[in-house]
């Protein structure tokens, strides 16, 4: 439905997108997630029209966009700034693009439209007010809402919860993909926000410097991440990353010979890697590989407690069920176990790049 292909954009010597790749399917809900600056509102605006390519090509339902301008691309955009007209009310900014001689809905069908995107974005009770007059994230949700009253081939959302509060993001968020219009049609969504990409995303886009690293869904990108950028990207505590080599037995190693833990994947003898395991995936009881080690600090989550033990010369992060950590304090020793299949295997960080996964 949108694809992307070999995409380069620079201004001036700034090279904003390079030799980016992007395939969206049909229906799909895309999130593309990266840090600032990696090229995310670049890209949308390259397929809204709004940014012309140095090189590469726009194909939207199978058709070339080179050339086509931006309001006969059929694709509809938030903008982060928004793009109200503020002298006008809410309502008025919704309708506006319904009068456009584009969609000229007739006038009962707008008003039902609105009145039913408004009811979702909570802003029915601001319909009448200027928008000029609205809190930030009021101002937000209508500017999202004027995109998601007209029919289109495909919305593009540049981070459009952004100025929301955490209450309210957590709602939108949860509804934004079961409303009607956002269901039906093929949405890409920019964040920087991983927990946003997991929780929207059918598959989501990891972008940095100009180019999409990863694509997948969200159990492709947490289970199989590319890098150690993009396992540190995804999941609080962070992955724990613990340097080390591979034995000749086929075993990783830290240097102090405090971690030792089988693999079961094949890796070179005596490269110098980077195991990684999430804090979820270890525990205190049950089976797999035991590590010694002693508790350095616990820290209440809720429902569950952060531990972090020092395993010879490392700190690994876990995170246990509360029950499994009652009466826990500091200089305990305690076994904490890894199952070899929850373990990542990484290259070695290099300067110029992160370390890549080796094996499965
Ligand atoms: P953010 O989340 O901060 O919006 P982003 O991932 O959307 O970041 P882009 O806005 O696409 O990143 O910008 C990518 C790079 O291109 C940045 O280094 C940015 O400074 C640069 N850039 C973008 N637009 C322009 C412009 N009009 N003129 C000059 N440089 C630009």
């Amino acid at each position: 439905m949108i694809r992307l292909t070999g995409i380069r954009k620079t201004f001036g010597k700034k090279v904003a997108l390079d030799g980016l790749e992007l395939d969206v399917r049909e229906g799909e809900f895309f999130c593309l997630l990266g840090p600032s600056g990696a090229g995310k509102t670049t890209t949308l605006k390259t397929v809204a029209g709004l940014e012309q390519p140095d090189a590469g090509t726009v194909v939207l339902d199978g058709r070339d966009m080179a050339g086509v301008e931006p309001y006969d691309r059929g694709v509809a955009m938030c903008f982060e700034s928004y793009a109200l007209y503020p002298h006008r009310s809410a309502y008025d900014n919704l309708a506006s693009p319904l009068r456009s001689p584009r969609y000229r809905l007739p006038a009962a069908e707008a008003r039902d439209r609105i009145g039913a995107i408004a009811e979702l974005l909570g802003i029915s009770g601001l319909l009448d007010r200027r928008v000029g007059h609205l809190s930030n994230g009021q101002r937000q949700r209508v500017a999202l809402g004027r995109v998601l009253v007209r029919p289109a081939r495909a919305f593009l959302l540049d981070e459009p919860l952004s100025h929301l509060d955490t209450k309210l993001r957590q709602q939108m968020r949860a509804e934004l993909k079961a409303i009607g219009a956002v269901r039906n049609t093929t949405t890409l969504y920019v964040t920087h926000d991983a927990v946003e990409a997991l929780a929207l995303g059918d598959r989501i886009g990891v972008v940095r410097d100009g180019r999409i690293v990863q694509t997948g869904t969200r159990e492709e990108i947490w289970y199989r991440p590319c890098d150690t950028e993009v396992a540190r990207a995804f999941g609080r505590p962070r992955i724990n990353l613990l340097p080390g080599t591979v034995t000749g037995t086929g075993s990783f190693r830290t240097a102090d010979g405090g971690v030792e833990i089988p693999l079961d994947t094949p890796a070179p003898t005596g490269a110098e890697v980077l195991a990684g395991v999430r804090p979820r995936d270890l525990t205190l009881h049950g089976p797999g590989h035991e590590l010694t080690g002693t508790v350095y600090v616990t820290e209440v989550l809720g429902r569950s407690v952060e531990v972090t033990v020092r395993v010879g010369g490392q700190y690994v992060s876990l995170v246990a069920p509360r029950a499994d950590t009652a009466g826990l304090r500091a200089d305990d020793p305690v076994r904490v176990r890894v199952r070899p299949e929850n373990l990542l295997l990484f290259e070695a960080d290099r300067p110029e790049r992160p370390g890549r996964r080796i094996g499965r």
